[in-house]
């Protein structure tokens, strides 16, 4: 017997050297096929022709007996690492973001006076009885302990009843899971939803926090470009293209930060369609959906069948450091996004969750306000924008503008730091949202006067910028 299993062993070890030759034939190959497209300058991916390597390999694998999501697995991680020797490796966005973010902070805390035009936070203020909510809470309670890691229950019955009288749906308290802020629910639902085996797909301009996550649950990103001379419309085609080579999660931001932008009815019933044909989830981030100022629709007024909705308290109720929001699910997924917040923040205080249930019952003509402050912030901007050399779409809501400047060979984020030394403006650089080295992103977040002198002293800088 000793002897046979040896020999077994033995065989293993060749297997295992035989395997590992091959794969670095494969990337040679790879490797060869990267030079190639480069010298005759075609674009790195192709997803139609990764889509017959997929099927291929999975064809096979099912002829030899392979379990599929093995043979995807493989297959996903030869790709990934052929893209890697094809110098194509995702790094991550939020450098670009964050950069500026730590130094305009750094300045200001050595005395200089900054317009801080690149900070995703209203100005707003908590509503007051939110914050006597959280008195009443803190100093009511015996015990400041731990409560349940999904939320406690009469706040996810309260966003229960205002998703359903909102939506006009039957969701129980079993589909929402409360978490610290939108942020929390956008990492906890990639890393429940994706992993080295499957494909997420992101639409550029995106919010750098998505693809951070997608890097660190290690899956393949595959994104679409838009631009702004097509009103950064979403080609369906395209997403119907990255679908077919087995995409598992596609992200929407809607309304988008940065661009602004809202996905029109017929496009996102389009975009559902497919996303159902496919078995595809959509992770919907809709922080942004009471700034709107166009007809707006939710996710969650489609047809949709496997979403993950992430909502937030920061922006709609200026409630951005009292960390918490909710995610919307099926109980299963729900399930799964909850083990998350049990290894990690394990929940969200509950006096910051009773003040979230105060916060759910002020009413619309409240909020509109906020909406309406930021609608005049929009005009404001786009008046200044539209006597400047700038390229720019006015957002149809969020609190962001995101617009171009027609210089070739623009950078922005070397752009965004001369700014910031020599007009003490900080914005926020294109490249931290996509490959968009000629836009920079505005925020709304600031006051009217803020926005006028920001800008206007950004235009000054561009016009010199040529000549620098
Ligand atoms: N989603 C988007 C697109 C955002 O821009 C932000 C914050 O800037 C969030 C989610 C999360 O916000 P919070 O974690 O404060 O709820």
């Amino acid at each position: 017997m000793s002897n046979n299993l040896e020999i077994s062993r033995k065989k293993i070890r060749e297997l295992d050297k035989k395997i590992l030759s091959l794969i670095k034939e494969r990337l040679d190959v790879a490797k060869r096929i990267g030079d190639t497209k480069k010298k005759n300058g075609l674009s790195p991916i192709n997803l139609k022709v990764e889509k017959k390597v997929v099927d291929n390999s999975l064809q096979m694998g099912k002829t030899i007996g392979l379990n599929e999501e093995f043979s995807k697995k493989i297959i996903n991680m030869l790709i990934s690492e052929s893209l890697k020797v094809q110098g194509i490796i995702s790094e991550g966005r939020s450098k670009y973001l964050y950069g500026v973010f730590e130094k305009a902070r750094e300045m200001m805390s050595k005395g200089d006076k900054l317009i801080r035009l690149e900070i995703g936070e209203p100005n707003f203020q908590s509503p007051t009885p939110v914050k006597e909510a959280a008195k009443k809470a803190l100093t009511t309670n015996e015990k400041i302990g731990y409560v349940s890691s999904v939320g406690i229950k009469e706040l996810r019955e309260a966003v229960a009843n205002k998703v359903n009288q909102t939506y006009k749906l039957e969701i129980t308290p079993n589909h929402v899971l409360i978490t610290p802020g939108g942020k929390f629910g956008v990492f906890a639902s990639i890393l429940t939803t994706v992993s080295e085996v499957n494909r997420l797909l992101l639409i550029e301009p995106y919010w750098p926090v998505y693809e951070e996550c997608a890097i660190l649950a290690r899956t393949r990103i595959d994104r679409i470009h838009t631009v702004l001379d097509n009103g950064w419309k979403i080609d369906v085609e395209k997403i119907k293209e990255a679908f077919d080579t087995g995409t598992k999660l596609l992200i929407l931001c809607n309304p988008s930060n940065p661009t602004g932008n809202i996905i029109p009815e017929d496009e996102l019933k389009s975009i559902v369609e497919l996303a159902n044909d496919n078995n595809v989830t959509i992770l919907t981030d809709e922080v942004y959906d009471a700034y709107t100022f166009k007809p707006f629709r939710s996710i969650l007024e489609t047809s949709c069948e496997n979403y993950i909705y992430i909502q937030s308290f920061s922006k709609r109720y200026g409630m951005t450091g009292w960390r918490v929001g909710y995610a919307i699910s099926s109980p299963e997924t729900i399930k799964k996004m909850q083990k998350i917040m049990q290894i990690s923040a394990t929940c969200v205080p509950e006096f910051i969750q009773k003040a979230a249930i105060e916060a759910l019952e002020i009413d619309d003509a409240t909020l509109a306000m906020f909406s309406e402050t930021i609608k005049k912030r929009v005009e404001i901007a786009s008046k200044e924008l539209d006597d400047s050399p700038l390229s720019y779409k006015k957002p149809d809501g969020g609190m962001y503008i995101f617009p171009r400047v027609n210089i070739e060979k623009f950078n922005s984020q070397d752009f965004a730091l001369k700014l910031l030394s020599d007009q003490k403006v900080a914005v926020s650089p294109g490249q931290a949202f996509g490959d968009y080295p000629r836009h920079f992103r505005i925020s709304l977040g600031g006051s009217e006067e803020d926005i006028k002198e920001g800008i206007h002293r950004i235009v000054k800088m561009i016009e010199k910028w040529q000549d620098m």
